[in-house]
């Protein structure tokens, strides 16, 4: 992963190296924040701090990296989802909650006047479409929700992983992570009554037989989500 410079990227390689040497000088320096020359006395404050830290220069690195790469920008137009055409609109910040912290990407933006509706397709790329979840971040709350109550997966994420979620949001995805396997339960049960997939997210919305009949009815989650960007 080092080994590319002297092979005709030295532009390139530099960058790479000056990025190199910035985050370690950064590190080096939140080290000595941390310990200094004083006795250590509180080892778990320190870990803890420089996970956070840790995570935090990654996260920067994670999102300068995927901020200079204006490929997302796939010209004035593009086809949108209704059929329509989406014209180019600018670039768009946004910030997700990701595994390394908060990151705020600049995306290309494109709106369609026939459905009044804007999408980005970094975030489709990075499936992080309408939502300001990464997929790891909702994965983990996934897991903790399918495992203790939301007050407790919002504190144990936070304590945990350093992740920032209230309850309400945890709540909200993970119940609409439960409504997705529901249905797709729903829709083998339909397909193949011998094979039945487990709904393992948030047990209290496994869906019972009648419930499928209710969520075959329910219009699909991306109709409602497509109206916020
Ligand atoms: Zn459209």
């Amino acid at each position: 992963m080092r080994c590319q410079a002297g092979r005709g990227q030295a532009g390139h390689a530099g960058k790479k190296g000056g990025l190199d040497a910035a985050i370690a000088e950064e590190i080096e320096a939140e080290v000595e924040r941390l310990i200094g020359a004083g006795v250590v006395d509180d080892f778990q404050a320190i870990e803890t701090e420089a996970r956070r830290v840790a995570l935090r220069i990654m996260g920067q690195a994670v999102a300068h990296r995927l901020n200079a790469d204006r490929s997302d920008d796939r010209g004035p137009w593009l086809s949108c989802a209704c059929g329509g055409e989406a014209r180019f609109a600018g670039r768009r910040p946004k910030t997700f909650t990701t595994a390394p912290g908060p990151l705020t990407l600049d995306r290309a933006w494109y709106r369609c006047d026939s459905c009044h509706t804007g999408f980005s397709p970094r975030d489709r790329a990075l499936g992080m479409e309408n939502t300001f979840l990464s997929p790891a971040a909702l994965r983990m709350i996934g897991i903790a929700a399918a495992r203790t109550g939301f007050e407790g997966s919002s504190a144990l994420l936070r304590e945990l992983a350093g992740l920032a979620v209230a309850p309400k949001t945890v709540e909200r995805h993970a119940e609409a992570l439960g409504r997705e396997i529901a249905g797709d339960e729903c829709r083998v049960r339909s397909s193949d009554r011998s094979t039945v997939r487990t709904a393992s997210f948030c047990p209290s919305v496994r869906p019972s037989r009648s419930r499928c009949a209710r969520i075959s009815r329910r219009r699909p989650e991306n109709a409602s989500r497509n109206r916020r960007s």
